[in-house]
């Protein structure tokens, strides 16, 4: 009968479970009226009377050890679902709930990915920012609309919420200086964007944009269409035309609204680009001389082009989102379906 608990004992220690039901199979087998170790408690009647006391103590033992490795299996399941297997120390000890990214950052770092490649610098400013940065030195007149409150977050120490990327541009120029010879200052600065938007499904006063800027001595609009052919070819996975229409922006001249084939019905036309077969994505255009001049480079030497890509837009595109309060919603079932 010794060897008999013994046996139990070890068996008892290395039983594993699938399942619920699994466990109350072993506690049906082990622990219930007819099971083994009550059978065993029958047989304890022909222990003799001197052994008694040693015996009824491991058999005492041995309900406790079988109570408790019952207990061990039923909290494994009733946390994570999962049973582990009772001596395989490989096994994680509960299954890691893993994070998934944002479509947003997804986005953002692919597009800093290629622009990496192509030699871009990737840097970022402030969200909280001067006039100075946000306007003035981005050639913006005293009285453009722009800087009406009802756009743009003042605080109350003067200073705002950067309402665009373009912030950046002044400070980047003044960081990096004009470029040696036979190079380029090439940066990318993606952030985040304030503005005072009614909300509905396709405007939010957060959102994210990515500016791209290149200075050199011999830029020209057909470097800026290049890059932008590159970048879309590759976030869309596919050949996708643009186009170039006139645009008016203070800090370029000239400025351009850069319109993509619509990537949805692919330019026959569909509600989404309101049966034009284009996207508007992007105002662009060659850096005003003015823009320069303020950065401390000089506009008689350099040209350069910059661009604005609304990387809110972009990922609604791509990932084919209808409606823009998606991304700040924190709405984690929606939001994990996007892994690339
Ligand atoms: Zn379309």
């Amino acid at each position: 009968m010794r060897e008999k608990i013994e046996t139990l004992f070890t068996e008892i220690e290395r039983l594993t479970a699938n399942s619920l039901e699994e466990v109350e199979a072993i506690r049906i087998k082990y622990l219930s009226k007819k099971g083994i170790i009550a059978t065993l408690m029958d047989e304890f009647r022909h222990v003799p009377a001197d052994r008694k006391r040693e015996v009824g103590m491991k058999m005492n033992a041995l309900k406790q050890a079988a109570t408790e490795r019952l207990q061990q299996l039923k909290e494994q399941f009733a946390q994570n679902g999962t049973a582990q297997a009772g001596n395989d120390l490989s096994r994680t000890a509960y299954p890691v709930a893993l994070g998934t990214r944002h479509p947003l950052s997804i986005v953002r770092e692919e597009i800093c990915d290629i622009f990496k490649r192509l030699g871009f610098t990737i840097a970022e400013g402030p969200e909280v920012e001067d006039d100075w940065h946000v306007f003035s030195s981005l050639n913006f007149a005293d009285d453009h609309p722009a800087r009406d409150m009802q756009d743009t977050f003042y605080l109350e120490n003067g200073q705002l919420l950067k309402t665009h990327t373009s912030a950046a541009q002044n400070t980047i120029m003044r960081k990096y200086g004009p470029p040696k010879p036979g190079h380029a200052l090439k940066a990318l600065f993606p952030g985040r964007c304030f503005r005072n938007e009614n909300i509905d499904a396709s405007h939010e006063n957060t959102f994210f944009q990515l500016e791209g800027m290149m200075i050199g001595e011999n830029i020209s609009i057909s470097n800026l269409i290049y890059f932008m052919k590159v970048l879309l070819t590759e976030v869309f996975e596919r050949e996708v035309k643009v186009r170039l229409r006139p645009g008016f922006f203070p800090f370029v001249e000239p400025g351009f609204e850069l319109d993509i084939n619509c990537v949805i019905c692919g330019g026959e036309g569909c509600p989404t680009c309101k049966h034009s077969g284009w996207l508007e994505l992007l105002p662009c255009g060659m850096i005003h001389p003015n823009v320069l001049s303020m950065g401390g480079i000089d506009p008689e030497k350099y040209t350069g082009f910059a661009f604005g890509l609304g990387l809110t837009r972009l990922a609604m595109m791509k990932y084919n989102i209808r409606d823009i309060r998606l991304f700040n919603s924190g709405n984690l079932k929606q939001l994990k379906q996007f892994t690339r």
